[in-house]
């Protein structure tokens, strides 16, 4: 099983973090339909999803589309092409967005809607948040971690957020900080 994160905040930036690693190289988790799969479960988008060859193909190019589109600086604009493969993932389907649950533990989760094609319908619901987030300015940020890359939607006060996690690349910093001034008296 991959180690996914969903750390980013939204949908759509927990997908472009399927592409890990991005500032030394990038390493793929989406490696092969059944990835795709079990990623599409682990959101909550799809329970149990077909996933075919062109599927991965497809979800791999709108990754790519959505973190150049919340990248783009303000005052930019985006190619036509990311756009235009933004529009037609989300017009695909009337997205049908995932349904509330509560398990015994009563905590509350998302289960993905019957649909007919669940796969169809989770990229177009990730295609709107990404349309979404674009018109709501979200703040994008990327870990400020050397080795990370990961991305985040900064929602703190400040728009200050550094780590894409305390736990996973905040609490590394802080312990290479605290070695470096142990070292340095
Ligand atoms: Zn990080």
């Amino acid at each position: 099983m991959a180690d996914w994160v969903f750390d980013g905040g939204r949908v759509s930036i927990d997908l472009v973090n399927t592409l890990r690693d991005r500032k030394t190289g990038g390493t793929e988790l989406l490696t092969s339909t059944a990835a795709v799969g079990e990623w599409l479960r682990h959101a909550g988008l799809a329970a149990r999803a077909e996933v075919a060859e062109a599927d991965l193909v497809r979800i791999r190019a709108l990754r790519e589309a959505v973190d150049r589109i919340l990248r783009t600086p303000e005052g930019s604009r985006p190619s036509t092409e990311d756009v235009g493969l933004i529009n037609k993932v989300a017009a695909a389907v009337p997205p049908v967005a995932p349904q509330l649950r509560y398990d015994r533990d009563n905590k509350p989760r998302l289960r993905s809607a019957a649909v007919a094609d669940p796969v169809k319908n989770a990229l177009a619901i990730i295609a709107v948040d990404a349309i979404e987030a674009v018109i709501a300015s979200v703040v994008l940020r990327i870990c400020a971690a050397d080795d990370c890359g990961l991305r985040f939607a900064d929602t703190s006060p400040k728009r200050n957020r550094q780590w894409c996690s305390m736990a996973r690349c905040g609490n590394r910093a802080k312990a290479r900080k605290h070695y470096a001034r142990s070292k340095g008296t």
